[in-house]
């Protein structure tokens, strides 16, 4: 059996790589990074446990991908460059069939974002991934949620719901056939963080916010924070390829609160629509505009010919569901 400092060494020691942030790595009581000179560093945290944020007896290849791909979502909404990660990991047990397979899905994912691995903590445990990511941004240039302003457009990238809809299949809540779920399921398992796109958002974009509990809740804190409202076109809302072919009423529910998107939503002066349109297209990000911003407080749901949508949503909190 594998001790804790043979696993560590074995699975999340590697060197760093050239031109690394990150001034030392695992293995000291510390790691060092050195951010560039006039630049924040952007830090954020994410847990995933088991039954909770995924089944148990999940893929651990497809879990290393995703226990770092919704922290790097984090960045990506800040407009923020991804620089290294800490994971802190409880594990049930020291299982080499499962740590090879959960580091190489971490780190495939690490390397094609240039982000070391720079330290963590190891312990036994019911399984609890807990990464945190570190990036850095230009001072003064992050993409704060407090940041939209009446007037500006409402924008989201990619497309939204195949999660939610490969989530409902799995939950037995509706019935996919298989092609359709072998075609949503990894929108569920191996969300691809939009880092190109924030990257390419600074000093176009005023609020960001990456979509992970659906849309409408977390367009809300964009408004909550920011002290602004929004009208939304729902007609407008890219539906995932999936999810489009199911009835209309589902569509909107899943786009609008379907979760696990790992999208992002960012509001943008209307003066700034062909910059918008530019940092898609340099970064190969497709995006929408579905709404804008409005000094009234709240959310409104229009149709396309203006007729306002009375739709039951159910942002994701996890005190409110037992
Ligand atoms: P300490 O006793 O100071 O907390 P540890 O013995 O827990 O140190 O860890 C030894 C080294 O290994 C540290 O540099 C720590 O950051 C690193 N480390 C521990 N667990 C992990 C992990 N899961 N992934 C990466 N580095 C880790
Ligand atoms: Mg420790």
């Amino acid at each position: 059996m594998l001790s804790e400092f043979d696993l560590i060494a074995r699975y999340f020691t590697r060197p760093l790589r050239p031109g690394s942030a990150a001034a030392l790595g695992v293995g000291d009581d510390c790691a060092l990074l050195s951010p560039a000179p006039g630049h924040q560093l952007a830090i954020s945290t994410d847990m995933l446990v088991e039954g909770r944020h995924f089944f148990a007896g999940a893929d651990p290849a497809l879990l290393g991908h995703k226990s770092l791909a919704v922290n790097l979502s984090d960045l990506a909404a800040m407009g923020a460059r991804p620089l290294a990660f800490n994971l802190a990991l409880a594990l049930p047990s020291a299982d080499e069939a499962w740590l090879e397979p959960f580091a190489q899905g971490l780190l495939a994912l690490a390397d094609s974002h240039g982000c070391d691995l720079i330290g963590g903590d190891t312990t036994k445990g019911p399984l609890n991934i807990c990464i945190t990511v570190f990036g850095e941004v230009p001072g003064e240039q992050a993409l704060r949620r407090s940041a939209a302003k009446p007037g500006d457009e409402v924008w989201v990238s990619g497309t939204l719901g195949d999660a939610r809809l490969a989530l409902a299949a799995l939950l037995g809540e509706l019935t996919l056939d298989d092609a359709s779920l072998a075609a949503a399921a990894p929108r569920l398992h191996a969300p691809a963080p939009r880092v190109a796109l924030g990257l390419a958002l600074r000093s176009v974009a005023h609020a960001a916010i990456d979509l992970s509990d659906g849309l409408a809740g977390d367009l809300g804190h964009i408004l909550e924070q920011s002290g602004v409202g929004a009208t939304i076109d729902v007609d407008a809302l890219p539906a995932g390829p999936v999810l489009s072919c199911q009835r209309p009423e589902l569509q909107r529910a899943y786009c609008l609160a379907g979760g696990d998107d790992y999208e992002l939503c960012f509001t943008a002066a209307p003066a700034m629509r062909d910059a918008v349109l530019a940092a898609a297209q340099a970064s190969g990000t497709p995006v929408r505009r579905i709404g804008a911003i409005e000094a009234r407080p709240g959310l409104r749901l229009l149709d396309s010919a203006g007729r306002p949508c009375d739709i039951p949503l159910n942002s994701f909190d996890h005190f409110a569901t037992p």
